[in-house]
């Protein structure tokens, strides 16, 4: 995985720019956060009510 210069803006094979020198960090790959999912499941779950509310709207009409 390329680690990423902020420095330069650019991504960067290995751990040093080869174009500025300074040295890059492994872009840190960090879980989605307990809250996200909770928002993400809650979205899904509201949607599919809605979605659900406008199915049996429409049956009825
Ligand atoms: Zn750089």
């Amino acid at each position: 995985m390329a680690a990423w210069c902020e420095h330069c803006d650019r991504p960067v094979e290995g751990e040093v720019c080869e174009v500025c020198g300074n040295p890059v960090t492994e872009p840190a790959r960090e879980p989605i956060p307990l809250r996200w999912r909770f928002f993400i499941v809650v979205t899904i779950i509201y949607l599919a009510y809605r979605l659900y509310q406008l199915v049996s709207w429409l049956g009825h009409h």
